[in-house]
């Protein structure tokens, strides 16, 4: 390794994500590995501003790699926005003696590190946990493919009580402004329709959609509804518009909401999250800073956290087209 690094901090910001405790347990016993000390930071940003900290060593992570949310604690930091709070965040570091961070989080996570680097000259590498799945520069974000599966789960079990009462049941899922979570579980549920931000398929369309199916003989129908969805209605008005249009469908509405952030991480997450934490802490010991861990083609890759903000992760067109054929 190339740096003279002896101690690092880890903290996880922003919206939490089933996997940032893997990801966190890989960081301390990366360093550890590397005789490098590690600080486990508090509540995000919030922490380095308090001062609420914890050494951490290899036993400090026993027994979290199967745990949902964060054992670090997540918060929205507002004093991180200033420059004085900044500037106490790094006096803080400075009596810690922490030398580099790691920061675990999502886009405004990284646009706080960023800027925090470039005023205070301090090496930052991130790694991307958002279920949302919306950060360019990885294929996959930690606690994406946890969420999927809740949802899957959800879903399934709508469908046993759409199908039993003839329902259609429109289904509100997570993804701010990406229809990643909507589409890929909109096509491993076998919904009826997907509606996502990316694609305006508008209300008329989904309306003769719902006229055919119901043509063809289907009695009850499950569509996934992104929050970001473009159409200018949120699940509720959608849902009341079909209802009017189409007066033989029962139509019923649920809002999965924050369930799916919850959860014991999938076994993919938690693979993903520990090369991720591996790789991280030996970029920073290469002298790497400025840069997010991603995964393309399923290899570890670093890109620029700049690109990592500004960039937008697409949706895959693919995934759109056979969601349209299987619809039938
Ligand atoms: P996420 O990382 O999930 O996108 P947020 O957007 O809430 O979540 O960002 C997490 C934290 O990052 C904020 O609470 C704040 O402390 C810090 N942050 C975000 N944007 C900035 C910014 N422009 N300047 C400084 N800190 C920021």
């Amino acid at each position: 390794m190339s740096t003279s690094i002896k101690k690092i901090g880890v903290l996880t910001s922003g919206g939490d994500a089933p996997g940032m405790n893997a990801a966190l347990r890989a960081v301390v016993r990366t360093a550890a590995y590397h005789n490098v000390g590690c600080v486990g930071i508090y509540q995000g940003y919030q922490g380095l501003i308090d001062n609420k900290v914890k050494v951490m060593n290899a036993r400090s992570v026993n027994n979290i790699i199967n745990k949902g949310g964060t054992i670090l604690k997540s918060a929205r930091c507002l004093e991180f926005r200033t420059k004085e709070g900044r500037k106490i965040a790094f006096e803080n570091l400075q009596k810690q003696g922490i030398e580099a961070l790691v920061i675990i989080g999502g886009d405004g996570s990284f646009t706080g590190a960023l800027i925090f680097q470039s005023e205070f000259n301090i090496p930052v590498i991130g790694i991307p946990g958002t279920i949302d799945n919306d950060i360019f520069g990885t294929s996959h974000t930690i606690g994406f493919d946890t969420a999927l599966n809740t949802v899957i789960d959800a879903i399934d079990k709508i469908r046993d009580t759409a199908i039993s009462h003839n329902r259609l049941f429109f289904v509100e899922v997570m993804g701010r402004d990406a229809g990643h979570i909507a589409l890929n579980t909109g096509i491993g549920a076998g919904a009826e329709e997907v509606l996502i931000p990316e694609e305006d398929m508008g209300l008329d369309r989904l309306l003769e959609s719902l006229k055919r199916s119901e043509k063809s003989g289907k009695s009850s129908s499950i569509v996934v509804v992104a929050e970001g969805d473009k159409t200018g209605k949120n699940v509720f008005e959608i849902a009341e518009y079909v209802e009017k249009n189409l007066p033989y469908y029962d139509v019923r509405v649920s809002v999965l909401g924050h369930m799916q952030r919850g959860g014991s991480p999938s076994c993919f997450d938690r693979v993903l999250a520990s090369r991720m934490g591996v790789y991280a802490v030996e970029a920073l010991l290469d002298g790497q800073s400025n840069m997010m861990v991603g995964m393309q083609g399923g290899e570890m890759i670093l890109s620029p956290l700049e690109k990592a903000i500004k960039g937008k992760s697409e949706i895959n067109k693919d995934l759109i087209r056979v969601s349209d054929i299987l619809t039938i």
